[in-house]
């Protein structure tokens, strides 16, 4: 059994806010319990916020993840002109490559027009992780030219539901099982203006519901993936 725990590593909850407690709080908890729990999980992260918080990316490397791609300052592809959109990958990669190897990529919003697969390729990322199975896409793990797309399973909140909710959820998730969360969510948002689902079970909570998903999924002997290994594996599979 495969799974994957993805972070998307922003400031908190865009484009509504633009605070960065989620990075201050949220994300060293986060680091601190996929310690704990020995998972290595990738962090897709803008480079505004590598650069303002570069400890956080250094402990991320230093602490076996994988550091991704989650665009510069968050902003939306489906938003951009096709070159404006490049730049802005472009810009996002030698921000993050002055700490490390980056090869995956994740569209803020999981807004990913089709013809930017190129424009990965053309800058070294191997992984794409900007589809989504909730939103209707049912390809599976696939190469579009040489970037391997693996799509996220659920959105977001889903993890923060109560456990007996969520466990029918998993239950019915394809595999492999890529799940997402964002730093901010492991803070308390109840007070801020932002949509009711964007706050339900922040904090704490959310911290205890992934931890629970982690145990749930090890009782079971999964096994988990970071993006680059999807691309290990299929790299393999295509050549035999
Ligand atoms: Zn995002």
């Amino acid at each position: 059994m495969l799974v994957s725990i993805t972070f998307d590593v922003e400031h908190d909850c865009p484009p509504y806010l633009t605070t960065t407690r989620g990075m201050e709080e949220g994300l060293p908890k986060l680091l601190d319990l996929m310690a704990e729990k020995k998972v290595r999980a990738t962090f897709f992260f803008t480079a505004e916020m590598a650069k303002r918080f570069p400890e956080l990316v250094k402990r991320v490397i230093d602490e076996g993840h994988e550091l991704g791609s989650h665009n510069y300052n968050h902003e939306r592809l489906d938003k951009l002109t096709k070159d404006e959109g490049e730049r802005a990958i472009v810009k996002s990669l030698e921000v993050l490559r002055e700490f490390g190897d980056v090869v995956s990529f994740r569209a803020p919003n999981l807004q990913f027009p089709s013809y930017y697969y190129d424009i990965l390729a053309k800058n070294g990322i191997l992984v794409d992780s900007s589809k989504a199975t909730y939103k209707g896409y049912r390809e599976g793990v696939r190469f579009f030219g040489d970037v391997l797309e693996v799509p996220a399973s659920t959105t977001s909140s889903v993890i923060r539901l109560p456990w007996k909710v969520q466990k029918l959820v998993h239950a019915r998730l394809k595999e492999p099982r890529v799940y997402f969360a964002h730093p901010w969510e492991f803070v308390p948002m109840q007070r801020e203006k932002i949509r009711w689902d964007c706050k339900f079970n922040t904090g704490d909570k959310a911290i205890e519901l992934l931890e629970m998903l982690i145990d749930h999924y090890r009782r079971q002997g999964a096994e988990f993936l970071t993006m680059r290994d999807y691309y290990e594996v299929y790299q393999k599979l295509k050549r035999e």
